[in-house]
């Protein structure tokens, strides 16, 4: 019996440490998938700054094409003054005169303006792609020790699992049943005893119980907890032969 408590003992280690290799890898693609969004998302903003640059470059060749056509006919408009031959046509001609002049100062406002948006978007892109450059690599090295990590829980799962199955094979057919059963509720399945109280939750285990458990001629599970029972004196004597 003593061998078949070493051999749950053990299973229930073996299982414990799969459990904790088998969470850590499941947890890599929501990490891997961080990473990615964080690279998106630095992305996005280099590319928002790059789009303000050539929007705000477009309006200020729209604004520029716009200033010489204006300018251009001001100069026309001017330099039919001395030919207008009535009062009311030089009138006309001065209104469409002091309407191109303000187009002209409108157009050299938008000129202005998309100028320091220009300058204010290149100097955000130039810091953006500074961060870029710094984040990325940041975010290689993040990814690297990502797949180290999921290639060494793949290689301990995979030598865990072995082991398991050894543990397993030696272990009579009926208690690795009962284990299996505990198991698939309660991680870990087998709890130590110590001065009767079992320690998978900490409960009294009434004395009849208890003095099956010390006999060790059969598994006792806990009455409150399910879990198998096997006595810290049993374990050192299991550890020990
Ligand atoms: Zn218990």
């Amino acid at each position: 019996m003593i061998e078949a408590f070493q051999g749950l003992v053990e299973l229930s280690q073996v299982d414990t440490e799969l459990a904790a290799h088998e969470r850590e890898r499941a947890e890599i693609p929501a990490k891997r998938a961080a990473c990615a969004e964080e690279r998106a998302r630095i992305e996005a903003q280099r590319e928002a700054a790059r789009a303000a640059i050539g929007e705000a470059e477009l309006v200020q060749r729209q604004s520029e094409s716009l200033a010489r056509d204006k300018q251009a006919l001001l100069q026309k408009l001017e330099s039919q003054q001395h030919q207008v031959k009535s009062n009311a046509a030089y009138t006309v001609l001065l209104h469409e005169m002091e309407q191109a002049r303000e187009a002209i100062s409108d157009a050299e406002t938008k000129i202005l303006e998309a100028m320091e948006v220009i300058e204010q978007s290149r100097a955000s892109a130039a810091s953006l792609d500074r961060e870029a450059a710094g984040i990325s690599a940041r975010l290689e090295e993040r990814e690297r020790a990502l797949d180290e990590r999921e290639s060494a829980a793949a290689g301990e799962i995979a030598r865990l699992r072995a082991r398991r199955e050894d543990v397993a094979r030696k272990l009579d057919a009926v208690i690795l049943a009962r284990y299996e059963r505990i198991a698939g509720r309660r991680s870990p399945a087998v709890a130590v005893v110590s001065r009767e109280i079992c320690l998978g939750c900490r409960v009294d285990i009434p004395p009849q119980r208890y003095i099956e458990i010390l006999k060790g001629e059969e598994v006792i599970t806990c009455e409150y907890c399910h879990r198998i029972l096997i006595h810290q004196d049993q374990l050192r004597h299991s550890a020990a032969s």
